[in-house]
C-alpha cells in the first residue's frame, strides 16, 4: 500500500493474466489463444491501414465496423457496441448496468475478471456455487430475489461447459427488469449463441470477441449485442472514458476478418476436431474432463496433483494453465493448439504420468 494510492487502488486485487513467457519458446497452451494465424485478408487490411492517416484520430463511432458486425449477425447497427477487447466491453457493462446497492449474481468458478470489476465498481458479488459436476445451477438465477443483475460466460470458463439456450431464456424471463449479460467469448467452438434472442429480450446483453475464434487476441476487439437502450447505456460509459476506443488498425483488421467467413469456418472446425481427438487421448491417459464446447479442455487426474503435472509439463516446454484457487486446484486448463502442438502435448503428458504415477 502506497501513501499515494487511493483507497480504491489500495484495495483492488488485480486480475493475474495467464503467463506470456519470455524465457524460452514453449508450446503455449495456457491462454486460450487460437493456434492459427488471423485471416490473411485481415493482415492485409491492417498493413494497408498503416499509413499517414495514423496521424488522425480514428472514427469515434466505429461506423464501418458496426455496419459489418450488423450485417454478419443480422441485427441493426443500433443494437451493437464495439470495444477494445471484450474485457473492456465487460468493464463498461458492469459500470452501465449493475447497481452498487444490489448484489450482482455470478457463478462461483467463472471468469475471474468478474470479481475484479465488481471490486472496481464497488459492487457486491453474490457467488452461486456450481454443482459437483461443474454445472451452473440455473434455478438460482431464475428464482427472483433481491439482486441487481446476472453475468455468466457461456460456455463457462474455465470449466468449458455449455448452457443450452433454453436456460438462458429462463433467466431472461425470470428477470425482466434486470440485465442478464452472457459472455460468449468461446461460443463459436460448438455452442448456440444467444445473439438471436436480442430482438426479443430488452434485458439481454451478449458479449463476444475476435480474440478466440478469429485469432485476433493481439488486436483487442470485442462486441456487445443488445437492445438500443442497453447499447446507449454502454455508449454513455465509453464516452466518459475514451471515446476513441478502437484504433485505426483494429477497425480495418476487424472488418476484413468478419468478411472472411470461409477462413473463420475452416480454422474453427479444425480447432473443434483437434479438441475432440485430444479429449479422447487424455481420457486414455486416465484423465477426467468436462464436456468442452470451448477451445480448451478442463481436466484432472484421479491420483496425480495438477500442480505437479503443470510444473513437469513446464520443464518439458509445454505451458498449460494451473489455478491455485480452491475446488479447481486439482484441474488443468489446456488450450487447443495445432495438431502438431497437441501431439507434443500428449507425448509430454504421457511421459509425465509415467514419471509421477
Ligand atoms: N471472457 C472470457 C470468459 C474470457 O476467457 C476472456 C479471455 N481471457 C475474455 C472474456 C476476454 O477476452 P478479450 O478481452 O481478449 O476479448
Amino acid at each position: 500500500m502506497s501513501k499515494f494510492w487511493s483507497p480504491l487502488a489500495g484495495s483492488l486485487e488485480p486480475y493475474v493474466p495467464g503467463e506470456q513467457p519470455k524465457d524460452k519458446t514453449y508450446i503455449k497452451l495456457n491462454t486460450n489463444e487460437n493456434p492459427y494465424p488471423p485471416s490473411p485478408k485481415a493482415l492485409e487490411a491492417i498493413a494497408a491501414a498503416a499509413d499517414a492517416d495514423l496521424r488522425l484520430y480514428p472514427d469515434p463511432t466505429c461506423d464501418a465496423l458496426i455496419q459489418e458486425v450488423a450485417r454478419c449477425y443480422g441485427l441493426s447497427p443500433k443494437q451493437i457496441f464495439v470495444g477494445n477487447g471484450s474485457d473492456e466491453v465487460l468493464a463498461f457493462a458492469f459500470a452501465a448496468f449493475f447497481d452498487p446497492a444490489k448484489p450482482v449474481l455470478f457463478p462461483d468458478i467463472t471468469y475471474s475478471f468478474y470479481k475484479v470489476y465488481a471490486q472496481l465498481y464497488r459492487l457486491t458479488p453474490r457467488l452461486i456455487p456450481l454443482d459437483d459436476e461443474f454445472n451452473i445451477p440455473v434455478g438460482e438465477f431464475t428464482s427472483g430475489g433481491d439482486h441487481g443483475g446476472i453475468i455468466l460466460p457461456n460456455p463457462n470458463a474455465p470449466t468449458a461447459k455449455l448452457l443450452p439456450l433454453a436456460d438462458i431464456v429462463a433467466m431472461l424471463e425470470a428477470n425482466p427488469d434486470r440485465v442478464v449479460i452472457i459472455d460468449e467469448a468461446y461460443i463459436d467452438f460448438g455452442g448456440e449463441s444467444a445473439v438471436k434472442l436480442v430482438p426479443d429480450y430488452p434485458n439481454l446483453l451478449v458479449i463476444q470477441t475476435l480474440s478466440k475464434s478469429r485469432s485476433l487476441a493481439g488486436l483487442r476487439v470485442g462486441f456487445a449485442f443488445g437492445s438500443e437502450e442497453l447499447i446507449e447505456g454502454l455508449d454513455r460509459i465509453k464516452n466518459s472514458f475514451n471515446s476513441y476506443t478502437l484504433d485505426r488498425l483494429a477497425l480495418h483488421g476487424a472488418v476484413a476478418s468478419l468478411q472472411d467467413e470461409a477462413y473463420f469456418r475452416e480454422t474453427t472446425e479444425k480447432v473443434i476436431r483437434t479438441r475432440e481427438r485430444v479429449a479422447r487421448q487424455v481420457a486414455e491417459l486416465g484423465f477426467r474432463g468436462t464436456e468442452s464446447r470451448a477451445n480448451f479442455l478442463f481436466i484432472s487426474h484421479p491420483s496425480i496433483a495438477a500442480k505437479d503435472i503443470f510444473l513437469r509439463l513446464r520443464e518439458k516446454g509445454v505451458l498449460v494453465r494451473y489455478f491455485a484457487s480452491k475446488r479447481i486446484d486439482n484441474h488443468l486448463r489446456v488450450s487447443i493448439g495445432t495438431d502438431e502442438e497437441m501431439d507434443a502435448f500428449i507425448a509430454a503428458l504421457r511421459e509425465t504420468v509415467e514419471e509421477l504415477q
